[in-house]
């Protein structure tokens, strides 16, 4: 019986980490490159599936270490594909994730933290509140999750850190669990196709530019600090232009660009001279823009803009030379769009849910 006090998880430790316990055991260093495969590209979710060690190792590596096996306790699938999964920790904490089909891949929504205290206004997770850090084992384990739930056809190859909470929020598990996604010793992920999207901690753009090469996306939704403050209580901390700072000296290599979300809530930040103010705070930045029109969910206390009105701000954007997307959220009747995602902090408000 695994004792998670005092027992490490093996995916909370680096690669050297691994390698330090196994050497602790008397193993040969080259012993952990072994153990890491398994616990990523095979996915390992007992130490008795690792059957090129010994059981000898094995049964020593079960006493002395765990695995956090996660799985979705419940899993909803929209008319269009999308899924979204509710994974219950194993304090009883829960989180979501959004596993949403394209038509040669996945791509994987994942959760940083259990509740958020970012506290935007449009979003569901932020009014929960927060409740704690994942730990890497638990972010690389919605990965893991979500591949058993792909075929083939259309492997799990992109992932987007928008699910509940603000990975900078939890920057030293976050940087774990991007090496094992990302690292020689883990899932091999394409760097360009999984991306940090961020409400703007721009005190710790610098730390996560500096230690991956994740691509970036921040989320902006207003074009002025009053309009930014009212609805992402972060822009009180770090104003537009301290962020844009901080974007301006943020390591990206000569081919990438940053991404701007921009969720367009109707009558509030869609008008076409908003367009403008932003158009004109992107100058000079290596930028794109995702316009998402908000998906209302209950009590949110704010509307979906209209297409035309979308579309208008867009051309606007386009006019002054940048690149604007127009990205329509997947699943939204079942709660998995974004701003939407919202699983009860414990399994205790089960009664609560409204899947
Ligand atoms: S939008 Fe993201 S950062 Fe803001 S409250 Fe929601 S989960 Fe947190």
């Amino acid at each position: 019986m695994s004792n998670p006090a005092i027992q490490p998880d093996l995916r909370d430790l680096p690669p050297q980490g691994v390698q330090d316990l196994l050497v602790a055991l008397g193993e040969k260093p080259f012993r952990a490159r072994q153990v890491l495969r398994w616990l990523y590209l095979g996915g390992a979710r007992d130490f008795a599936e690792m059957t090129d060690l010994s059981k000898n190792l094995r049964a020593r590596l079960a006493q002395t270490a765990r695995l956090t096996d996660l799985a979705p306790a419940e899993i909803h699938t929209s008319a269009d594909g999308t899924r979204k999964l509710l994974y219950e920790l194993e304090d009883g904490a829960r989180i979501e994730g959004v596993l949403i089909p394209e038509e040669d891949h996945h791509t994987l929504c994942v959760s940083s933290q259990v509740g958020c205290r970012m506290g935007c206004k449009f979003c569901r997770t932020g009014a929960l509140g927060f409740t704690r850090h994942l730990r890497p084992a638990e972010i690389v384990g919605q990965v893991l999750a979500a591949r058993r739930l792909v075929d083939q056809a259309r492997p799990l190859t992109n992932l987007v850190f928008m699910g509940m909470g603000e990975p900078l929020d939890n920057l030293d598990h976050l940087l774990v669990a991007l090496g094992h996604i990302l690292g020689e010793h883990g899932l091999q992920m394409s760097q360009r196709r999984v991306t940090i999207s961020t409400v703007g901690l721009a005190d710790r753009l610098a730390d996560l530019g500096a230690n991956s090469p994740a691509a970036l996306a921040v989320s902006l939704n207003a074009p002025n600090d009053a309009l930014r403050s009212r609805l992402m209580p972060v822009n009180r901390r770090f104003s537009l232009a301290t962020l844009k700072a901080a974007l301006l000296a943020y390591p990206l290599k000569p081919t990438r660009r940053v991404t701007l979300e921009y969720v367009l809530l109707g009558g509030v930040n869609d008008r076409p001279e908003q367009a403008l103010e932003l158009a004109m705070w992107c100058r000079g930045l290596k930028c794109k823009v995702n316009l998402i029109p908000f998906n209302p969910h209950e009590g949110a206390g704010f509307q979906a803009p209209d297409e035309a009105t979308v579309l208008a701000f867009q051309r606007v954007l386009i006019d002054n030379n940048l690149t604007a997307l127009f990205r329509r959220s997947r699943g939204a009747e079942i709660g998995a769009a974004c701003g939407q995602l919202a699983a009860r902090a414990t399994a205790e408000d089960d009664e609560d849910r409204e899947d």
